[in-house]
This record gives structure tokens, C-alpha cells and sequence, in this order.
């Protein structure tokens, strides 16, 4: 347990990584720098060669409710929510700005702490300035609209207001990513909120909150509380002065959350997991279909809710895919995420690993035929931090495990088909429904079956792209509600219909 005790909590203390330094770092509630109220504090780890890269406080219920009721107060007594719409996106404006200055540090902290490659990392901060960019404009797009109303002598309108405070758990395979597509749409929308981050990847979102504290917005609208989720998530989840809960996580954590937002019927949005199909019809362009297909599933060692992980191929083309795909993964290069030539890091902790390497053993329990992978790298390179190989099982069929459940990580499975409705079938046959891709020339049929996929994201002959303009999230068990897109910025609005009778008469109903 990393967990320590230290009640005199040094705020200065400095850790080094390499040519890198860090601080160890204080929770941001009420516009202040505070540790736990208990002093407990965990270390962070770097998942490549374990070293300590910073201190965090370790909170618990108590550091949590104040958080809320620091939240509270700026909602239901601050100027917040009653700024000008268009003055709350000047403000994510500059927050944009603040990230793309600090890129680099942030990249860096973000490498650091999930041990992916440092040019990924780089990419994410951009796109994470992109998404405050497009709220900061979207922020008074929606001025409401009229509506006519069926009696003479009335206006009616529709308005839309801010839900309230937010709570934000976010998981740590995209710590910054995935609580900017939360942060950013709810300040657009004057809500007020904190955030959890990973108890196992704080820095980046500590870091913004100290970009936020220089922008300035009023105590109590920005809190960003470190802690478990046990505790402090469940604590969020729970709380009845809280009026959304937005999760980004596991399956299991989020039935767990849904159960508890139900205590005041607070308004969830879950953005859970995935288990994504890459259907390859055989006419599909060679070069670029096996391209994609590795960076599908292999991307930061496969720890994307999107991952390509179930690779389901027409028969036809299944011998030479194979055996393209294999060559290709021998070359794949594992090692530290700040080394330039590193494809692929280390998975984000030892209990991950643990988790991944269960399913390789259940793969081949169930018959899967191991083509390549399978186990850790050799070498005195990767002693300390989390590997697995990248991991290639073939003869898959849809009854598998391993082809069911989410193993995030490096593992891909091949299934195959004769027939487009046998294709469809097959990638619908989940529980999920997040993503998944088809890859094929014959234009008509990719619209065709586009449609016939249930699930949130259809790509074309690509995979991954997504991007602020446009809705992210899952049909069936993959999640409820839409994150990015004009949808992402109404999941943290109420509307409400004004309805102004402007030649009131008496009525006489109850003469
Ligand atoms: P997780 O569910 O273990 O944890 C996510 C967050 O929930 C963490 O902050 C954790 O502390 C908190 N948490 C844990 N127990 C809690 C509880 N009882 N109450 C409240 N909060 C609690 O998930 P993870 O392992 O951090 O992340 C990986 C998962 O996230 C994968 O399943 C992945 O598919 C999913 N994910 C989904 C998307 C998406 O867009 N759909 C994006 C990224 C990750």
C-alpha cells in the first residue's frame, strides 16, 4: 500500500526523474492548495521503471464533502452560473491558451504517470486545448429558442440553465483527456464541480487546475480532490447536494455508480467500456487495412476504451492478414515512453498487468491459438516497469472470453466470416457498443453496414479518429448520454420551458 502517513505534509519537497523534477502536490478546493485533513498522502509511480514522480495528498470523505460544499456555495451564491455566457468562453479560451504553453510539461507529467509514449501524450494536450477551444465557443451558441405556444395572447421559450454542481470521476488510461471533455463543457455551461481523477494519475489534472487558478474563475467552481474511489468517488456518488455525476471508467464501478446517484436521483452520464470490432471485408486496400489495424489495438499498449481488440476478418483475406500482422508485430518496439524510438509503453501498473496476463491464460484455456506474444519482454530493460508483449490469438469464436471482455490490453483476437450479414452479426454479438470499424472499397455496402452497427462510433476504412466537433459514447452497456459535440455541452444544462401569459383574464374554474 503506497498510502503514508505524514502529518507534516511538505509542500516544497522535490522529487527528481531523470533530468525531470517534480513537486509534491496539494488538492485545489475553494481556490486554495490544501492536503488531506487526515495528512495521509500516496505516492505516484512511474509504470516504466517504478520510481516515485510525485507525492499527492490521499483523501478521504471529509477533504470530499467540503470540496462540495465549496462547490455548492459558488453555484448557489456565486456570479458563476450568471456570467455571461460569453464570458465563461473567453475564459476556456484562455485555459486553451495556458495548454498549449505548458504542451510540454503537461506531456511530460502525463508520460510520466501512465507510462505511454511521450509523442502520444504530446498529441493528447493538443487536442485537449482543441476541446476548451470548441466549448469556449459553443458557450453562447444556445441563447434558447421560442416555441409557439397553442393560446392566443402568450410567448413561450425554452432556456436552457446549468445543472448544478458535478462530480467527475475519470478513469487513467487519458487522466487530462478525458476530464477536459468534462471540465470543459460544464464551465461553458456555468456549472460549477470537482473532479477525481485516477487515484493512480493526479499530476495532469492537478497541473490544470493550477492553469485554471492562474486564468481565474471564482473560488469553489474549479475543486480537484486526490483520493481513491472507494472513498472519495464513492463519497461523490453518493452525496445528495450533488446534481450530476459524469463517469468515465470500468463496467462494474459504473453500475456501482448508477446505484448510488439513485440515492437523489441525480443525473448520470457514464462513459464506460468497450470491446471494439475491426470487420475487414477482403476487397478492403491491403496496406493501409493492416497499418490501421495494429494501431487499432496496439495503440498505448492497448489501454483504449476504443481498442480494435477483435479483429474480425472475411475468410478470404484471413491467411495473408495474418501473417502480415505478425511480421509486423516482431517489430513493434516496447520501451520507456521518452525514448523517441518506443511504439509501445509498459501497462499502467503491476495489478493490470496481472489482470492482462489472466486473459492470455484464459485464451488459451478456451482454445485461442497463441500466434505471437503472449508474455513479458526479455531484457534487462524491462525488469522494473509493467509489460506484456503485444499479443496476437487467432481461431477465436464469439463464445470466448477473450473475445467477450474488455482485457485492455495488448491482446488481439481474429475471428472470421463468409458472409456481410455473418460480419454484422459477429460485431454486434457484445455486450458494448462504444465503437468499432469496417474496411471495405465497395461504398455501398460500407454505408449498409454502418448502419446496422449498434454502437456510437462507426469509422469507415479508419479507425480512431475522433475529434470535439462530434458525439462520443456507447450504446448498450458501453455507457448513457454523449460526451464532445453540442450533445456534450447540453448533458450539463436543464431546460426549461418559460411559459408568459401576456393577457391573464380570470378563469372561473372554480366559481
Ligand atoms: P475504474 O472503473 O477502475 O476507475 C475509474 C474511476 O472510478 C477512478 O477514478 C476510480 O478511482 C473511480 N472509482 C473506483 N471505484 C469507485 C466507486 N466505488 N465509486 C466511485 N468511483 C470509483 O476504471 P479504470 O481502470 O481507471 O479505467 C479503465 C476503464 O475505463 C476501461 O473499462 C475503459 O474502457 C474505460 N474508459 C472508457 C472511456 C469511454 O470514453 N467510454 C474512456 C476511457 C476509459
Amino acid at each position: 500500500m503506497l498510502i503514508l502517513q505524514m502529518k507534516q505534509f511538505v509542500q516544497k519537497k522535490l522529487y527528481k526523474w531523470s533530468e525531470w523534477t517534480l513537486e509534491s502536490k496539494q488538492m485545489y478546493i475553494n481556490g486554495k492548495w490544501v492536503p488531506a485533513q487526515s495528512g495521509n498522502i500516496r505516492e505516484i509511480i512511474n509504470p516504466y521503471n517504478r520510481e516515485v514522480v510525485a507525492i499527492v495528498p490521499e483523501a478521504d470523505r471529509e477533504d470530499v464533502r467540503y470540496a462540495i460544499r465549496s462547490a455548492r456555495k459558488a453555484f448557489d451564491r456565486g456570479e458563476w452560473p450568471h456570467t455571461p455566457a460569453a464570458d465563461r468562453g473567453k475564459k476556456l479560451f484562455q485555459v486553451a491558451e495556458r495548454i498549449d504553453q505548458n504542451n510540454e510539461e503537461l506531456a511530460r507529467l502525463e508520460s510520466l504517470d501512465t507510462g505511454k509514449t511521450l509523442v502520444e501524450s504530446r498529441a493528447d494536450m493538443e487536442d485537449i486545448a482543441n476541446v476548451f477551444r470548441y466549448f469556449a465557443g459553443l458557450a453562447d451558441k444556445d441563447g434558447g429558442e421560442a416555441v409557439e405556444p397553442p393560446i392566443p395572447d402568450a410567448v413561450s421559450k425554452v432556456v436552457r440553465e446549468p445543472v448544478g454542481v458535478c462530480g467527475m470521476i475519470t478513469p487513467w488510461n487519458y487522466p487530462l483527456l478525458q476530464a477536459a471533455w468534462k471540465l470543459a463543457p460544464a464551465l461553458a455551461a456555468g456549472c460549477t464541480m470537482v473532479l477525481k481523477p485516477s487515484e493512480i494519475t493526479p499530476l495532469t489534472s492537478l497541473k490544470i487546475a493550477e492553469l485554471m487558478d492562474e486564468v481565474g474563475f471564482p473560488d469553489g467552481v474549479v475543486n480537484v480532490v486526490t483520493g481513491p474511489g472507494a472513498s472519495v468517488g464513492a463519497e461523490l456518488s453518493e452525496s445528495d447536494q450533488v446534481d450530476l455525476i459524469s463517469f468515465t471508467g470500468g463496467i462494474e464501478t459504473g453500475k456501482t455508480i448508477m446505484r448510488a446517484a439513485a440515492n437523489n436521483v441525480k443525473k448520470i452520464a457514464l462513459e464506460l467500456g468497450g470491446k471494439n470490432p475491426n470487420v475487414i471485408f477482403a476487397d478492403s486496400d491491403f496496406e493501409t487495412t493492416v497499418d490501421y489495424a495494429l494501431n487499432a489495438v496496439y495503440f498505448h499498449a492497448g489501454q483504449v476504451c476504443s481498442a480494435g481488440a477483435r479483429l474480425i476478418v472475411e475468410e478470404s483475406l484471413h491467411d495473408q492478414l495474418v501473417e502480415e500482422l505478425v511480421k509486423r508485430v516482431k517489430r513493434i518496439k516496447l520501451g520507456n515512453g521518452f525514448d523517441a524510438s518506443t511504439q509501445m509503453g509498459p501497462l499502467i501498473s503491476e495489478e493490470h498487468r496481472a489482470k492482462v496476463e489472466k486473459y492470455i491464460e484464459i485464451g488459451k484455456k478456451e482454445g485461442a491459438r497463441l500466434l505471437i506474444g503472449g508474455k513479458r519482454p526479455e531484457g534487462p530493460e524491462f525488469e522494473k516497469g509493467f509489460f506484456v508483449e503485444p499479443t496476437i490469438f487467432d481461431g477465436c469464436d464469439a463464445s470466448m472470453r477473450i473475445v467477450q471482455e474488455e482485457t485492455f490490453g495488448p491482446i488481439l483476437t481474429i475471428e472470421t466470416f463468409r458472409t456481410e450479414e455473418e460480419a454484422v452479426c459477429l460485431a454486434n454479438d457484445s455486450i458494448y457498443g462504444l465503437a468499432g470499424a469496417i474496411w471495405t472499397q465497395d461504398l455501398s455496402r460500407a454505408e449498409r453496414v454502418s448502419r446496422q452497427l449498434r454502437m456510437g462510433t462507426v469509422w469507415i476504412n479508419d479507425f480512431h479518429p475522433y475529434f470535439p466537433q462530434a458525439p462520443w459514447g456507447g450504446y448498450k452497456q458501453s455507457g448513457i448520454g454523449r460526451e464532445l459535440g453540442k450533445t456534450g455541452l447540453e448533458e450539463y444544462t436543464e431546460q426549461k420551458h418559460i411559459f408568459h401569459n401576456l393577457n391573464p383574464q380570470p378563469m372561473n374554474w372554480f366559481k
